[in-house]
């Protein structure tokens, strides 16, 4: 299955391409626009062909969003909801906290937005890594239930349990993707590129019609493993890579198992979800990591609206079959090789 294929578009190739030193550019078809913002703790880069403005406009939606579900800014919706056990949403919040919920719902909870207590006991979002005690970590799963949220739709209220808290740091970048999207489409946007720290997503086709190509980055090292091919589709990684720390000689990433309380040892050590919508996809990245390989091979069978590329500590790539005319190996690929899953 190994492969040529033409140079890879980098997002980051394409920031040198904004402003000019004798003036605004002209809006062209094939110029795109482009900017980065620092948000959500991370680095996100846009490419849009389309007016200037726009890039202002998506910075100020991805502020405000991010102003009401910062689980550590005081004033946000999220941080009231947490410290005073129960608070009223804006639309946002709730439009995000329903489709959130219906994922945990349909991954029977490998995605758990009540895990955050114990995410920060292993020091996740303090910065204070370490393992947690056994008995402390018992005492915070009693409290892991994303069925016990209360979320009361018509007055737009939530109410936890004691001692529960909630995070939607698992799906709030594909979310905001999403939004950034539906402002692009509004300005009739057509082609747009969104990099929210690693969540691709993708509006339309290039200018030229060609589809998207995006790099799925190897979780064993530098470079990418694989290129996809994608029209109007987010593309989005959880990779035991991206935060972790390391003790006695163990390697303790940032995924959960909501069933044990501890990082995840599924065997997997990244997941890419391929699909319409950045929040499922996002979400699903989670919450198939959490379940494994088997696991994960089912819910794809049975769910059948996204598809995916694994990659095992064993070394192996596995991607599902709807990705077979779109997915190539890249050059510097560690891996020679591709499983395929089939729906059977
Ligand atoms: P990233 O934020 O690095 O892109 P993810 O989208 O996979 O990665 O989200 C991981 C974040 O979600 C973690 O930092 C943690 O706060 C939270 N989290 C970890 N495990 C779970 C889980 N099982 N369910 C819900 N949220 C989780
Ligand atoms: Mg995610």
């Amino acid at each position: 299955m190994k492969r040529a294929f033409a140079p890879l578009l980098l997002l980051t190739l394409l920031l040198t391409s904004c402003g000019s030193q004798a003036g605004p550019e002209p809006v062209s078809a094939t110029e795109p626009v482009t900017g980065t913002v620092f948000a959500m703790d991370t680095v996100m880069d846009f490419t849009i062909y389309g007016e200037e403005t726009l890039l202002a406009a998506a910075e100020s939606r991805i502020h405000a969003l991010e102003a009401k579900l910062s689980v550590t800014e005081e004033s946000s919706e999220i941080y009231a909801i947490n410290h005073n056990g129960s608070g009223h949403v804006s639309a946002d919040t709730a439009d995000l906290l329903d489709q959130a919920l219906a994922l945990c719902g349909q991954t029977g909870g490998a995605l758990d937005l009540s895990i955050y207590p114990v995410v920060r006991a292993w020091g996740f979002t303090t910065g204070d890594y370490g393992v947690p005690e056994t008995e402390e970590l018992a005492e915070l799963l009693a409290h892991v239930d994303y069925t016990k949220i209360d979320f009361d739709r018509k007055q737009s209220a939530v109410t936890l349990p004691p001692d529960m808290e909630i995070d939607l740091g698992s799906v709030a970048k594909g979310y905001t993707g999403d939004q950034i999207l539906s402002l692009l489409r509004e300005a009739d946007v057509t082609s747009a590129l969104l990099n929210l720290g690693g969540n691709v997503q993708a509006l339309g086709s290039k200018p030229d019609g060609s589809p998207w190509r995006i790099g799925v980055q190897n979780p064993l090292g530098d470079g990418y493993i694989g290129v996809l091919e994608v029209t109007d589709q987010a593309v989005i990684t959880s990779g035991g890579y991206e935060r972790y720390f390391v003790e006695d000689g163990e390697t303790y990433w940032h995924i959960i198992d909501p069933a044990t309380g501890a990082p995840t040892h599924s065997g997997l050590i990244s997941v890419t979800i391929i699909g319409g919508s950045g929040l499922m996809c996002d979400g699903l990245s989670t919450a198939l990591f959490v379940m494994g390989l088997e696991d994960a091979a089912q819910f794809w069978r049975e769910t059948g609206n996204f598809e995916a590329v694994f990659v095992t500590e064993d070394g192996q790539i596995t991607i599902t079959e709807g990705l077979t005319d779109r997915f190539s190996l890249a050059d510097e690929s560690p891996f020679d090789e591709v499983a395929v899953l089939y729906q059977e």
